[in-house]
Order: structure tokens, then sequence, then C-alpha cells
């Protein structure tokens, strides 16, 4: 029997709604630019110390410290709960103030409302809930607010390292992109490229004593440009059509200012990829360079270092995690959500490719030009976050 059939209505009654809006205010009054994230650590911990949690701080270099917290009992498979605690930068355009959290027409506004300090107010008090119904020997939640994420998600590379998933049969990171009729069940990867054209350098004033790298360079760059994507059978992107892959050209850099021919020009690319697609497209680029004939040379370097690669990944529509978040978030809002595939790299990239363990992402959220993530003006409707907490502890009970 699961624990839902007899804990539910325990861990509903003692969770409060109104409680997570106060927490999210609470958080985006204490601003966490990526890199500065002590303060607001040390708030969560204070916070989940005064519900009679014992958090432990995980250092993390260059950034605030990681907040975790374990409950319940160790010798069972963990759910771990994870989200992020910093946010971008004060982007340019804020009529509101970024670090007020006013509320107008049922809308919080500030920075992280919506990325994400109201799905980690929701994970906190869903925990929370959990912890009052007393079901310390029937499950085993691991909480894990991270910092660094918008950077290069050193706060989850940090507990990766030491060893903080260890022991878990499902990850849900609280952000929902889309809100609640949206599950994130996979991400695309990112696979980058570096390639460099070598020409011959001469004076500027006779071109055709040389051969100008960044001419042949642009002829790559076309190339690139059209080269052919290919499409995930089955499985949609969070803007619901069909997820294919794409391509990007993200730098291009040669010559020197002076009158002369250059004879170099990089070039880094970002190859989108897809579950069941290929990581490694260096061959595929070779040729297609290959076919343009250029004077002088290109050489193709994939970037397979620990920051460069990410690999995509999908969790199982049938999976116990997506079944159990489904059913919740049908429970709750009446609707069932859809499942799709992320086209940004994020942190569950990491956790999956280093974890193996199922993850998905969601949590309050919003969609179309509300959706106003990394842009001033970010505001969340505060009606859903009472709900992405029920969902929260909910899955945690279903999957227990
Ligand atoms: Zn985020």
């Amino acid at each position: 029997m699961s624990l839902i059939d007899t804990a539910l209505t325990e861990v509903e009654r003692h969770l409060d709604e109104d409680e997570v809006v106060g927490l999210a205010r609470d958080m985006i009054r204490i601003p966490s630019i990526f890199g500065n994230e002590a303060r607001i650590a040390e708030f969560i911990a204070s916070r989940l110390e005064s519900w009679g949690f014992s958090p432990r701080f995980v250092e993390v270099p260059g950034f605030g410290p990681d907040v975790v917290v374990d409950y319940g009992d160790p010798g069972l498979p963990k759910v771990v709960l994870s989200g992020h605690m910093d946010t971008v930068e004060v982007m340019s355009g804020w009529v509101h103030d970024p670090f007020r959290a006013s509320i107008e027409d049922g809308f919080m506004y500030g920075l992280g409302s919506l990325d994400m300090k109201s799905g980690l107010a929701a994970m906190m008090v869903a925990l929370k809930a959990i912890s009052e119904s007393g079901l310390q020997d029937r499950l085993h939640v691991s909480f894990q607010a991270v910092s660094g994420e918008e950077k290069d998600g050193d706060g989850t590379r940090t507990l990766i390292r030491a060893g903080e998933f260890e022991g878990a049969r499902a990850i849900i990171v609280g952000e929902g992109f889309g809100g609640l009729n949206v599950v994130t069940a996979g991400r695309r990867g990112g696979s980058y490229y570096e390639i460099e054209v070598r020409g011959k350098s001469a004076h500027g004033a006779i071109p055709h004593k040389g051969i100008n790298a960044v001419v042949e360079a642009s002829k790559v760059v076309l190339a690139l440009d059209s080269m052919e994507m290919v499409r995930a059978d089955g499985v949609l992107a969070d803007d619901l059509a069909p997820l294919k892959e794409s391509q990007t050209v993200l730098l291009m850099h040669g010559g020197t200012g002076s009158l002369t021919v250059p004879d170099r020009c990089t070039m880094k690319v970002v190859r989108s990829t897809v579950p069941g697609g290929k990581t490694d497209i260096s061959d595929d680029i070779r040729s297609v360079i290959a076919g343009l004939g250029l004077q002088g040379s290109a050489e193709v370097t994939f970037k397979s270092g620990p920051k460069d690669l990410y690999l995509p990944h999908m969790t199982s529509s049938d999976s116990p995690l997506v079944r159990a978040v489904v059913s919740s978030v049908r429970q709750y809002t009446g609707s069932s959500p859809t499942v799709v595939c992320g086209v940004s790299e994020a942190d569950d990239n990491l956790i999956a490719q280093e974890t193996r363990v199922p993850v998905i992402c969601v949590g309050p959220g919003e969609s179309g030009n509300l959706a106003r993530y990394h842009q001033a003006e970010e505001a969340i409707s505060i009606g859903q976050l009472g709900t992405a907490a029920k969902v929260f502890a909910r899955t945690v009970l279903d999957l227990s």
C-alpha cells in the first residue's frame, strides 16, 4: 500500500498554502544573484531549523553554500527535491522593485519569483507538511537548495561529487517551465565544437597573394547554418512543437585589425542534441566543410570536457516518477499535464548524466507572454503556489 492511501489526508491537513506565498516573498526580498547566495542559504537553513530539521551546509567554491536536509529513514531509497537559490542579474526594464515581492492582481513581482524561489518555497512547505505528519519511519526525502545554477551549475556539481544523490530513486527539480500543466521529463543536450580555419596572410592591399581565413570561414558558417537537423519522434518540446535538434554559431573571431589578409578564423558552434540522437557530429561537420572545396584548411574539435558537454536525457512517461507527478498534478488541477522535453540544457542534464537516476522538472511557472524568465518584470501568479506544494508532497508519498 502506498503512503498516498494512508498519509495523504494528514499531509494535506498540515500543508499551509499561504505559507508558500509568504516564504517565496521572504526569499525574493533577499537578493541572491549567482555568486551571492550566502545570505539566502543562511535564511533557508534557519527556517528549516525552526521547523525542526537539521540542515547542513555544503561549501561551493566561489558561491554561497548549498543547503541540504535529509528527512526520514536513511535505509529507504530517497526522493530528492532540488531547487536553486540563485537568480540572474537585474535586467533593464524593471518597473516594480525586483526585491520587494509586491503582489498585484494575483501576481507577485520580483527577481527569482519564477526562477525559482516559488518552487523552492513550495518544496520546503511540502517537506514541512510531511514531517509534521510524522512519517520519518516510512519514507526518505532529501531537500537540496543549491547555488550557482545560473552560472555553470556548480552547486549541483558539488552535490554530485559529494555523493548526495547516492541511494536516490527519483529526483524532482522544482522549476516549472510553463507551470504545473507541463512536466519537463527530459532535456536536449549541448555538444560544443571549435572550428579553426587557416588561410595565408598577405599584405591587405594585395589580397590575391593570400588566403583570407575570415572569408573562407564565412562559407563554413553558411554551410553549418543549413545542415539538416534530426527530429526526436514522438517527443514534444516545451513550446509543444515536435522536438528537433538545432545548431547555432555562437562566435566567430579572426583578423588582426592591421592591413593584413587574415590567416586564421575561429568559430564556436553548439548543436543542441535530442534523446536518441548523435552526441558527436564532428565527422558530419567535417564532411560539410570538405564539400565546400575551401582554400586553406579547417580543423574541427569536439569539446568533451566536463563543463563543455551536456548529454540529452528523457525519463520515460511510463516511469514511476513521471506517472506519480502526472497523477498528482491531475488530482489538484483537474487536468493532465503535458510531458515535454526542455530545449535548453540545465542542472538536470548534469544530474541525469552523472547519477543515472530518473529526474524531471515540474513546479510553479508561467507560459506565453507571462514567461518572463531572465527578463524584467518577472512575476508569478500566486494562486498556483499552494497547489505546487501539494503536488510535491503527494508525489513524494506516491513514490514512497
Ligand atoms: Zn532556474
